[in-house]
This record gives C-alpha cells, sequence and structure tokens, in this order.
C-alpha cells in the first residue's frame, strides 16, 4: 500500500507495515507530533512510546480498534520524557495482566522509579541483551547514546525492517505529512537535530549503529514516517548535519529562524573559503542574507596601507576603486575596538540610512547595518561593511552572535582582496608612469612601440586604417635653452607638447620621443586634414606668447609628414617623416614639408 501521496485517515489506527500500527494522537497545527506504535503480536503485543494525558485517550481508542489493550505485555519507552511516559501512571492503573512490564534504559528507569508505579515493573533492555523475544518474532534494541539522552535507543524489528527510532529522525514541521512525501521532510529533521543533537560526533556513532540494519521503514517519534528512498536521503544529510545550533539559544526560542541564521552563516563561511572572487563571495552574501534581513545591497569601505580607501561596490563589481569614504564610514575607519565597543553597544551599528550614492536606484532605503571588520594584528576597524536595509531590522542576541561570526572570516577575505586590488592598482599606476612623459605629459616611446604595433595589424588588415606620421621639432630650441636656461627651456616644451595634445582626436597619440622632438600619429586621416592639423599646430606654437623675460621671444616648429604603406614597418614611415622634416628645417624652418 502506498502512502506517497495521500494523508490516511488520522482518525483511526493505520498499519505502516505487516502487522505495525501507528496508534498516535493527532494535534492539529502542532509542530511536534507525537506518535504511539503498537505492534501486534497475539498475546505478546508491545507498544512504543505510550505517550501522555494529551495523547492517550485517542491511542487507547486506537490500540482497542486492532486488539484489547490485555495483549500488550511490553510497554517500551525510549526516553523518560513525559510526551512518552506521562501516561504511565495511569497505565499502571489500566493495565491488569501480571506479566506487564515497562522496558527503558536504566538512565530513564533511574527517573521513572519517582512515577512509583506500582504494578507495573520496569526493566531494562540492556539487561534483556537489548534483544526481546515475542515468539516467532524478535525485536532488537540499538543504543544510540546521547541521542537525545543519555539512555537513548532505537527499536529494530526485523520482519518488517522497521526501525521505531524514538528521536532520531524526527521532525520539527508545520505541514507534517504521517508519509513523508518528498526530501521537504529534510528541512523539519534539519531543524529538529541542530537543536538537539550535540555534537557531530555523537550524532555518526549513533547513525553508524543503525547503518548495517537492512531498513525499510522508520518510523520516529515525531515528525513522518520515512520510506525508501528518503531514508538514504535522510542518512545522508543527518551525517553531514551541523550540531549543537542551541548553544546559540539564548533569549529566542524561534527555532526555525535560528536555524536559518545557522544556516545562513554556515554558507556564508562556506562561500568565503571557496570563492576566490570576491565579487561572487559578496553576491552570495547577499543572496543568503536576503531571506533574514531586509537587505537590499551592500558594499565595502577598507582602509589601505597608504590610508587611502578603498571602495568594493556593486557598482564597481567590487573590484574596488580608491574613493574618498562617505563621512558616516570615514569616521570607524581606524578605529581602536576599544573604541567601537565604548561608543556602539554590539557589533555593529543601525543607522538613519546614510546618503550615500549607491545602485539602490529608486528603491526607499530605512537603514543602514555597519558592520567593522577588524585587523587581527593592531584591533583596528580596517574596513566597514555597509548593509543597506530597505525595512527595519529586529537585531536580537542571535543575529548579532552570527554577524560577529562573519565578521572575522570576512575580515580576513577582505583583506586578502585588499591586497590583490593594491597590486593591481599600483600596477596600474606604474603603467600609467611607464606611458606618461612626466614633463609634458605625452606618451613615451615605450606606449608608442604598443600602440603602434597594434594600429599596424589594423592597418594592414584594414587600408582604410590609415596612419599618418607627423613629425615635430623646436627650431633652434639649443638657442633657447642658452639664452633663457633650461627651466625656461622645459617651459617651451609644455606648451608646445599642450599645444599638440590640444589639437588632435582621442584616437590619436601625441608622443614626446625624447628633446625637443615630438611625434604625432593620426588614424585614418586624409593627407590634406593630417596637414592642417600640422599648420594648425605650427600656427599656434608661432602664435604663442611666454611671459617675461621671453616676452618678446617667438618659438617656432618644423614639421615632416609621411604616411605608412601598407605592410610597411613602422619605422620606415618614421624616418620618411624625419626626412620631411629635416626639408622643412633646411628650407627655412617654422613649416610643414609632406613627402
Ligand atoms: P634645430 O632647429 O635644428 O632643431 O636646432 P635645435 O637647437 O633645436 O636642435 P638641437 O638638436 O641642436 O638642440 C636640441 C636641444 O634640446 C639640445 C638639448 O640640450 C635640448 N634638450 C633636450 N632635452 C631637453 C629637455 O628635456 N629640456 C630642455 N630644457 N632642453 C632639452
Ligand atoms: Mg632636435
Ligand atoms: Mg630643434
Amino acid at each position: 500500500m502506498s502512502h506517497a501521496t495521500t494523508q490516511p485517515d488520522l482518525e483511526h489506527a493505520i498499519e505502516i507495515a505487516w502487522r505495525i500500527w501507528w496508534v498516535g494522537h493527532h494535534f492539529p497545527d502542532d509542530p511536534f507530533q507525537c506518535h504511539s506504535y503498537l505492534i501486534e503480536h497475539g498475546d505478546q503485543s508491545v507498544l512504543l512510546d505510550p505517550g501522555s494525558a494529551l495523547t492517550f485517550d485517542t491511542t487507547l481508542r486506537k490500540i482497542r480498534e486492532v486488539i484489547p489493550l490485555e495483549r500488550i505485555r511490553y510497554f517500551i519507552c525510549h526516553h523518560q520524557d513525559p510526551d512518552i511516559t506521562g501516561i504511565l501512571p495511569q497505565l499502571d492503573q489500566l493495565v491488569t495482566r501480571a506479566d506487564a512490564v515497562v522496558l527503558s534504559h536504566w538512565r530513564a528507569n533511574a527517573l521513572l522509579k519517582h512515577l512509583a508505579l506500582q504494578r507495573l515493573p520496569l526493566a531494562c533492555v540492556e539487561q534483556r541483551n537489548w534483544r526481546l523475544d515475542l515468539g516467532g518474532r524478535e525485536l532488537q534494541f540499538v543504543f544510540t547514546p546521547y541521542l537525545h539522552f543519555s539512555g537513548a535507543f532505537c527499536t529494530f524489528d526485523p520482519a518488517t525492517g522497521t526501525l521505531f527510532s524514538s528521536d532520531l529522525f524526527g521532525a520539527l514541521a508545520h505541514d507534517t505529512p504521517l508519509f513523508a512525501r518528498d526530501e521537504t521532510v529534510l528541512e523539519g529533521i534539519r531543524t529538529f537535530h541542530e537543536h538537539y543533537m550535540p555534537s557531530q560526533e555523537i550524532l555518526r556513532h549513533g547513525l553508524s549503529h543503525l547503518e548495517s540494519l537492512p531498513l525499510r521503514l522508520i518510523a520516529p517519534q515525531h515528525g513522518s514516517i520515512l520510506q525508501p528512498p528518503l531514508i538514504d536521503t535522510v542518512f545522508q544529510a543527518l551525517k553531514n548535519l551541523e550540531c549543537g545550533l542551541f548553544l546559540l539559544t539564548r533569549t529566542n526560542s524561534d527555532y526555525q529562524r535560528l536555524s536559518n541564521l545557522n544556516r545562513m552563516l554556515r554558507e556564508m563561511l562556506h562561500s568565503l573559503v571557496i570563492h576566490r572572487d570576491f565579487s561572487e563571495v559578496a553576491s552570495r552574501i547577499l543572496e543568503l542574507a536576503k531571506p533574514l534581513i531586509p537587505v537590499i545591497d551592500l558594499e565595502f569601505f577598507a582602509l589601505t596601507e597608504t590610508g587611502e580607501t578603498l571602495h568594493l561596490a556593486p557598482e564597481n563589481g567590487f573590484h574596488g576603486v580608491i574613493a574618498a569614504p562617505p563621512p558616516e564610514c570615514r569616521a570607524f575607519l581606524g578605529m581602536h575596538r576599544d573604541h567601537w565597543q565604548r561608543n556602539h553597544a554590539g557589533p555593529y551599528l543601525i543607522t538613519p540610512y546614510p546618503a550615500i550614492p549607491g545602485i539602490s536606484g529608486n528603491v526607499e532605503i530605512a537603514q543602514g547595518l555597519v558592520l567593522p571588520l577588524f585587523a587581527p594584528h593592531n584591533d583596528l576597524v580596517q574596513a566597514v561593511v555597509l548593509f543597506r536595509l530597505t525595512g527595519t531590522l529586529t537585531m536580537d542576541d542571535e543575529m548579532a552572535h552570527i554577524l560577529t561570526q562573519l565578521s572575522i572570516p570576512l575580515g580576513v577575505a577582505l583583506e586578502r582582496e585588499i591586497i590583490l586590488r593594491i597590486m593591481e592598482i599600483e600596477q596600474k599606476r606604474n603603467y600609467e608612469r611607464s606611458i606618461r612623459d612626466p614633463l609634458t605629459n605625452l606618451y613615451t616611446r615605450y606606449y608608442m612601440h604598443e600602440a603602434l604595433a597594434r594600429l599596424c595589424r589594423i592597418h594592414d588588415r584594414d587600408p582604410a586604417a590609415s596612419i599618418t606620421v607627423l613629425a615635430f621639432d623646436i627650431d633652434h630650441f639649443k638657442s633657447i635653452n642658452d639664452t633663457y636656461g633650461h627651466a625656461r627651456g622645459d617651459e617651451v616644451l609644455r606648451i608646445v607638447a599642450r599645444i599638440l595634445a590640444e589639437g588632435v582626436r582621442n584616437e590619436d597619440i601625441p608622443v614626446r620621443l625624447g628633446g625637443e622632438e615630438f611625434f604625432l600619429f593620426l588614424m585614418a586621416t586624409p593627407d590634406e586634414i593630417a596637414i592642417d592639423v600640422a599648420e594648425r599646430i605650427r600656427e599656434r606654437v608661432a602664435r604663442q606668447r611666454f611671459a617675461p623675460p621671453m616676452a618678446e621671444r617667438t618659438v617656432t616648429i618644423s614639421c615632416g609628414i609621411a604616411c605608412r604603406q601598407v605592410g610597411e614597418a613602422m619605422e620606415k614611415a618614421m624616418e620618411r617623416a624625419d626626412m620631411a622634416l629635416y626639408r622643412a628645417k633646411s628650407t627655412g624652418r617654422n613649416k610643414v614639408v609632406r613627402l
């Protein structure tokens, strides 16, 4: 019989395996469903986890649908909690047969004796060699200490492959079908165990005893009954369960929220380890945080060794650009942990939304959550994370705990990122320096070679992408130096360079080749226009007035022009431009010659 899709009628006893009956009480809308099970075996029948005053009326009615109560000889209590044993004093009155017995572990019995049962004796499973012979059917007891109390055990029925697992495989869920339908059952199992299981080691130890059993059905005392293939799935999930969440529970008993917080933290830590790319780390953290806090985006401001601030934000793909931090964050950067703690209650600060331009667009931002990341070596705030929130955040102990937990590895990941980013920025700066002449800010010979190699390849493929070479040289520059001094000479170089750079388009390449020689490379420019450009520059230099003592001095330049042929070495074209320049010089200077 398949229970996979329809919920059976919970008003009656339900046969879940051969002569095994669910006789529990169904609480509507209770995430803690409590199950009792009956093994029907003539007058050696067994009731597992009898129940409490809340449940037993229904349980008794359901038992009687199957057999009279008097047929039950054994009352197995997997642990001593009231949801299982609460009814024992009444059962003590109800049960009439003399050989009836309550079976449990001695650790439970040590407590159950305080119920002072008159008729029902307490027996220990471990003294029966962990077995119960019903005559033609033998049950096995499996010791699973500390799952969830020191004397915990499970009962296995080899005849049907049914494991009565007590709290192991239990689940907490608002919609608890009697038979688990699919993997969604895992969520409730995870939630339940994260709270009850003290450690993964203990859990795995317990599971290892059960793994070798030929399991066909798992009947837990809470939650849903499991069938294959879910049994395997749940086994694997439990083996990897994060245990000990109750350590987090201080003021809050919203187990679902705690469980989600815990999962978020775990996954965040995991993503810090697996993602090398910081933008992935950031977007994963955002994604994980969204179900828990009303966050819309996050950004980082980090101090670098040079005292600059690196801004990592969605708009720069979290690559980080040097930017001045907003005043709200500037105050925190570099602050000592003691100072932070004196001034702010927790590991975070909720502020009215700081007016930082970001990517939030038109979304209304209610608050900013500022999380400081301290440098481990000096306890100074090396970075702050700013979460932008669209709603109001309820900050409790657990959330604060999560934020503290998160801030440590996040700080490490960010520090690693800052080192990489600063190296990149330095490299970029060095490159910028290498391609710009410091006196005139024109391109250097180094850059010229790099750019021309690229442009020649384009020209070779596409003759229309022509390259025109303009060679400039200041006339009688030596005499400027000689007359007014080297510094004045430099000033002239700067002014001529500026005129050169101003006279060209973005894609053209003005170069200071050295001394007072300049080159200008024009892309896809017809001859007449190239000559016009050269003439205009020549005229502007000639018209340029200089400060005293050079007020009366006119500076002129000469220019030679040549065009690169497709397939020609660039140097050849430059040589021809030089020859044209020489012609300009030899024929009077202050002129443009096109070869
Ligand atoms: P011509 O008209 O034939 O080009 O004559 P010129 O004097 O300009 O030519 P020449 O090549 O003889 O002189 C170039 C001078 O430029 C010589 C050198 O001292 C000067 N010079 C080279 N680099 C710099 C520099 O960075 N700053 C200054 N102030 N002078 C420089
Ligand atoms: Mg010269
Ligand atoms: Mg010269």
